[in-house]
Protein backbone atom coordinates (compact mmCIF):
# COMPACT_ATOMS: atom_id res chain seq x y z
CA UNK A 1 0.00 0.00 0.00
CA UNK A 2 1.83 3.39 -1.12
CA UNK A 3 2.72 5.59 1.69
CA UNK A 4 1.06 9.49 1.46
CA UNK A 5 2.98 12.20 2.67
CA UNK A 6 1.80 14.82 4.59
CA UNK A 7 -0.01 17.89 3.11
CA UNK A 8 -0.56 16.67 -0.37
CA UNK A 9 -2.36 19.10 -2.30
CA UNK A 10 -5.43 16.37 -1.94
CA UNK A 11 -5.83 16.50 1.95
CA UNK A 12 -6.16 20.24 1.17
CA UNK A 13 -8.89 19.83 -1.87
CA UNK A 14 -10.92 17.48 0.19
CA UNK A 15 -10.41 19.39 3.08
CA UNK A 16 -12.22 22.41 1.43
CA UNK A 17 -14.32 20.94 -0.50
CA UNK A 18 -15.78 18.92 2.36
CA UNK A 19 -16.29 22.43 4.43
CA UNK A 20 -19.41 22.73 2.37
CA UNK A 21 -20.33 19.38 3.60
CA UNK A 22 -20.36 19.74 7.60
CA UNK A 23 -23.56 18.62 8.71
CA UNK A 24 -25.04 17.04 12.01
CA UNK A 25 -28.36 15.46 13.63
CA UNK A 26 -30.28 17.21 14.12
CA UNK A 27 -29.75 18.83 10.53
CA UNK A 28 -28.58 22.18 10.41
CA UNK A 29 -30.40 24.97 9.57
CA UNK A 30 -30.02 26.16 5.84
CA UNK A 31 -29.19 29.45 6.75
CA UNK A 32 -26.05 27.81 9.24
CA UNK A 33 -22.68 28.90 7.74
CA UNK A 34 -20.90 25.95 6.38
CA UNK A 35 -18.58 24.76 9.37
CA UNK A 36 -20.71 25.92 12.00
CA UNK A 37 -23.29 24.82 14.39
CA UNK A 38 -26.68 26.41 16.10
CA UNK A 39 -25.97 27.69 19.13
CA UNK A 40 -26.36 24.90 21.66
CA UNK A 41 -25.43 21.88 19.47
CA UNK A 42 -21.30 22.19 19.86
CA UNK A 43 -19.75 20.20 22.38
CA UNK A 44 -17.33 23.35 22.71
CA UNK A 45 -13.57 23.17 21.72
CA UNK A 46 -11.95 20.61 23.35
CA UNK A 47 -8.74 20.99 25.96
CA UNK A 48 -7.28 18.54 24.04
CA UNK A 49 -7.49 15.82 21.28
CA UNK A 50 -6.43 12.34 21.85
CA UNK A 51 -6.06 10.15 18.90
CA UNK A 52 -5.58 6.45 18.65
CA UNK A 53 -3.38 5.46 15.43
CA UNK A 54 -4.15 2.27 14.38
CA UNK A 55 -7.39 2.13 12.12
CA UNK A 56 -8.39 6.07 13.19
CA UNK A 57 -5.52 7.88 11.79
CA UNK A 58 -4.27 4.89 9.51
CA UNK A 59 -4.72 1.75 8.10
CA UNK A 60 -2.70 -0.56 9.10
CA UNK A 61 -4.92 -3.33 9.35
CA UNK A 62 -4.21 -4.47 5.87
CA UNK A 63 -0.40 -4.78 6.66
CA UNK A 64 -1.14 -6.59 10.06
CA UNK A 65 -3.45 -9.26 8.44
CA UNK A 66 -1.15 -9.80 5.32
CA UNK A 67 1.73 -10.55 8.61
CA UNK A 68 -0.64 -12.91 9.84
CA UNK A 69 -1.50 -14.57 6.58
CA UNK A 70 2.36 -14.65 5.73
CA UNK A 71 2.87 -16.61 8.74
CA UNK A 72 0.12 -19.02 8.22
CA UNK A 73 0.87 -19.96 4.81
CA UNK A 74 4.50 -20.78 6.06
CA UNK A 75 3.02 -23.53 8.54
CA UNK A 76 0.79 -24.89 6.00
CA UNK A 77 -2.34 -23.19 7.75
CA UNK A 78 -5.33 -21.72 6.32
CA UNK A 79 -4.96 -18.16 5.58
CA UNK A 80 -8.55 -17.35 4.38
CA UNK A 81 -10.69 -14.52 5.22
CA UNK A 82 -12.18 -16.64 7.90
CA UNK A 83 -8.76 -18.05 9.65
CA UNK A 84 -7.86 -14.02 9.79
CA UNK A 85 -11.23 -12.43 10.94
CA UNK A 86 -9.80 -13.62 14.79
CA UNK A 87 -6.59 -11.36 14.46
CA UNK A 88 -8.36 -8.19 12.72
CA UNK A 89 -7.43 -5.57 15.72
CA UNK A 90 -5.84 -8.37 17.83
CA UNK A 91 -2.88 -7.41 20.00
CA UNK A 92 0.74 -8.97 18.87
CA UNK A 93 0.89 -10.68 22.14
CA UNK A 94 -2.48 -11.60 22.07
CA UNK A 95 -2.22 -13.21 18.27
CA UNK A 96 0.87 -15.04 19.13
CA UNK A 97 -0.79 -16.99 22.25
CA UNK A 98 -3.89 -17.63 19.69
CA UNK A 99 -1.35 -19.06 17.24
CA UNK A 100 -0.69 -22.08 20.00
CA UNK A 101 -3.65 -22.59 21.83
CA UNK A 102 -5.77 -22.18 18.60
CA UNK A 103 -3.61 -23.31 15.67
CA UNK A 104 -1.78 -25.84 17.65
CA UNK A 105 1.75 -24.36 16.38
CA UNK A 106 4.83 -25.14 18.02
CA UNK A 107 6.77 -22.44 18.60
CA UNK A 108 6.87 -20.38 21.72
CA UNK A 109 5.20 -17.16 22.08
CA UNK A 110 8.40 -14.99 22.35
CA UNK A 111 9.18 -16.68 18.66
CA UNK A 112 5.48 -16.17 17.30
CA UNK A 113 5.71 -12.74 18.51
CA UNK A 114 9.06 -11.89 16.80
CA UNK A 115 8.11 -13.54 13.18
CA UNK A 116 4.86 -11.14 13.47
CA UNK A 117 6.56 -8.08 14.75
CA UNK A 118 9.40 -8.26 11.90
CA UNK A 119 7.09 -9.13 9.22
CA UNK A 120 4.76 -6.37 10.48
CA UNK A 121 7.00 -3.73 10.71
CA UNK A 122 8.83 -4.24 7.47
CA UNK A 123 5.21 -4.23 5.87
CA UNK A 124 4.34 -0.36 7.99
CA UNK A 125 8.06 0.87 7.15
CA UNK A 126 6.97 0.19 3.37
CA UNK A 127 3.94 3.14 4.17
CA UNK A 128 0.77 3.07 5.29
CA UNK A 129 -2.51 4.46 3.89
CA UNK A 130 -3.71 7.77 6.04
CA UNK A 131 -7.48 7.63 6.56
CA UNK A 132 -8.88 9.99 4.80
CA UNK A 133 -9.57 13.12 6.33
CA UNK A 134 -6.94 12.25 9.42
CA UNK A 135 -4.51 15.48 8.74
CA UNK A 136 -6.77 18.34 7.99
CA UNK A 137 -8.41 17.31 11.40
CA UNK A 138 -5.39 17.63 13.23
CA UNK A 139 -4.34 20.27 11.57
CA UNK A 140 -7.58 22.34 12.19
CA UNK A 141 -7.06 21.17 15.84
CA UNK A 142 -3.88 22.74 15.81
CA UNK A 143 -4.69 25.92 14.01
CA UNK A 144 -7.16 26.55 16.67
CA UNK A 145 -4.66 26.20 19.45
CA UNK A 146 -6.02 22.65 20.92
CA UNK A 147 -3.05 20.54 21.74
CA UNK A 148 -2.84 17.28 20.38
CA UNK A 149 -1.81 13.47 21.22
CA UNK A 150 -1.48 9.49 19.94
CA UNK A 151 -2.23 7.83 21.83
CA UNK A 152 -2.03 4.08 20.68
CA UNK A 153 -1.60 0.59 22.04
CA UNK A 154 1.14 0.08 19.46
CA UNK A 155 4.59 -0.79 20.48
CA UNK A 156 7.34 2.55 19.77
CA UNK A 157 9.11 1.04 17.03
CA UNK A 158 6.08 0.94 14.84
CA UNK A 159 4.66 4.45 16.45
CA UNK A 160 7.60 5.95 15.14
CA UNK A 161 7.09 4.44 11.88
CA UNK A 162 4.02 5.27 11.42
CA UNK A 163 4.78 9.09 12.46
CA UNK A 164 6.66 9.29 9.77
CA UNK A 165 3.86 9.39 7.46
CA UNK A 166 1.72 11.26 9.79
CA UNK A 167 4.07 13.67 11.06
CA UNK A 168 5.30 14.09 14.13
CA UNK A 169 4.92 17.76 14.37
CA UNK A 170 1.39 17.07 14.08
CA UNK A 171 2.01 16.10 17.96
CA UNK A 172 2.26 17.39 21.21
CA UNK A 173 3.36 13.99 22.88
CA UNK A 174 3.09 10.74 22.28
CA UNK A 175 2.04 7.74 24.46
CA UNK A 176 2.84 3.99 23.02
CA UNK A 177 2.30 0.30 23.81
CA UNK A 178 2.78 0.57 27.56
CA UNK A 179 4.24 3.79 28.14
CA UNK A 180 0.82 5.52 29.86
CA UNK A 181 0.94 2.36 31.75
CA UNK A 182 -1.46 -0.75 31.67
CA UNK A 183 -2.86 -0.41 27.71
CA UNK A 184 -5.77 -0.37 26.44
CA UNK A 185 -8.67 -1.22 27.19
CA UNK A 186 -7.43 0.14 30.57
CA UNK A 187 -7.93 4.14 31.13
CA UNK A 188 -4.25 4.56 32.12
CA UNK A 189 -2.82 6.06 28.41
CA UNK A 190 -5.34 8.35 28.05
CA UNK A 191 -5.27 9.53 31.75
CA UNK A 192 -1.27 9.87 31.01
CA UNK A 193 -1.91 11.74 27.65
CA UNK A 194 -4.39 14.38 29.54
CA UNK A 195 -2.02 14.75 32.62
CA UNK A 196 1.06 15.30 29.93
CA UNK A 197 -0.92 18.11 28.54
CA UNK A 198 -2.37 19.79 31.62
CA UNK A 199 -5.77 18.87 30.59
CA UNK A 200 -8.82 17.63 32.56
CA UNK A 201 -9.83 13.89 30.64
CA UNK A 202 -13.38 15.35 30.98
CA UNK A 203 -12.64 18.17 28.64
CA UNK A 204 -10.37 16.17 26.27
CA UNK A 205 -12.09 14.77 22.66
CA UNK A 206 -10.63 10.77 22.29
CA UNK A 207 -10.57 9.46 18.62
CA UNK A 208 -11.07 5.79 18.33
CA UNK A 209 -12.39 3.23 15.91
CA UNK A 210 -12.57 -0.15 17.75
CA UNK A 211 -14.70 -0.86 21.51
CA UNK A 212 -11.63 -1.51 23.55
CA UNK A 213 -9.93 1.55 22.37
CA UNK A 214 -13.53 3.16 22.82
CA UNK A 215 -13.53 2.22 26.31
CA UNK A 216 -10.15 3.31 27.79
CA UNK A 217 -11.33 6.90 26.55
CA UNK A 218 -14.97 6.63 27.84
CA UNK A 219 -12.74 4.83 31.25
CA UNK A 220 -10.41 8.06 31.09
CA UNK A 221 -13.41 10.01 31.17
CA UNK A 222 -13.09 11.73 27.83
CA UNK A 223 -15.27 12.44 25.32
CA UNK A 224 -15.39 10.10 22.67
CA UNK A 225 -15.39 10.43 18.74
CA UNK A 226 -15.77 6.80 17.32
CA UNK A 227 -15.31 6.13 13.35
CA UNK A 228 -15.88 2.63 13.81
CA UNK A 229 -13.36 0.37 11.62
CA UNK A 230 -15.86 -2.94 13.58
CA UNK A 231 -18.60 -3.18 15.11
CA UNK A 232 -19.19 -3.06 18.82
CA UNK A 233 -18.82 0.77 19.64
CA UNK A 234 -21.87 1.37 22.11
CA UNK A 235 -23.68 4.78 21.80
CA UNK A 236 -24.05 6.66 24.76
CA UNK A 237 -24.18 10.30 26.51
CA UNK A 238 -20.47 11.57 25.62
CA UNK A 239 -20.25 9.80 22.38
CA UNK A 240 -20.44 10.80 19.00
CA UNK A 241 -20.11 8.35 15.72
CA UNK A 242 -18.58 9.62 12.72
CA UNK A 243 -18.05 8.00 8.88
CA UNK A 244 -15.22 9.32 8.57
CA UNK A 245 -12.52 12.44 9.59
CA UNK A 246 -13.36 13.90 6.40
CA UNK A 247 -14.32 17.69 6.77
CA UNK A 248 -15.07 17.77 10.87
CA UNK A 249 -14.35 20.30 12.75
CA UNK A 250 -13.10 20.13 16.62
CA UNK A 251 -14.74 23.24 17.18
CA UNK A 252 -18.02 22.21 15.90
CA UNK A 253 -18.84 18.73 16.98
CA UNK A 254 -22.01 17.47 19.00
CA UNK A 255 -21.73 15.96 22.39
CA UNK A 256 -23.65 12.83 21.23
CA UNK A 257 -25.84 10.93 17.90
CA UNK A 258 -24.28 9.97 14.62
CA UNK A 259 -23.11 12.59 11.82
CA UNK A 260 -24.28 11.34 8.65
CA UNK A 261 -22.53 9.85 6.00
MG1 LIG B 1 -7.53 1.66 16.60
Amino acid sequence: MPSRPPDTASDAVSDTASDAAICVAPAVPADTAPGRLPAGLSAGLPAALLCDMDGTLVDTEREWLLAVAALLDEEGLPSGEAALAPFAGATLADSAARLIEQHGLRATREELFSRLDGDFTRRVAAGVAVQPGALAFLDRARALGVPTALVTASERHLTDLVLETLGAHRFDLTVAGTEGGRSKPYPDPYLAAATRLGADPADCLAVEDTPTGAAAALAAGCRLLAVPTVPGIEPGPRTLFAASLVGLDPAALPLSGSLPA
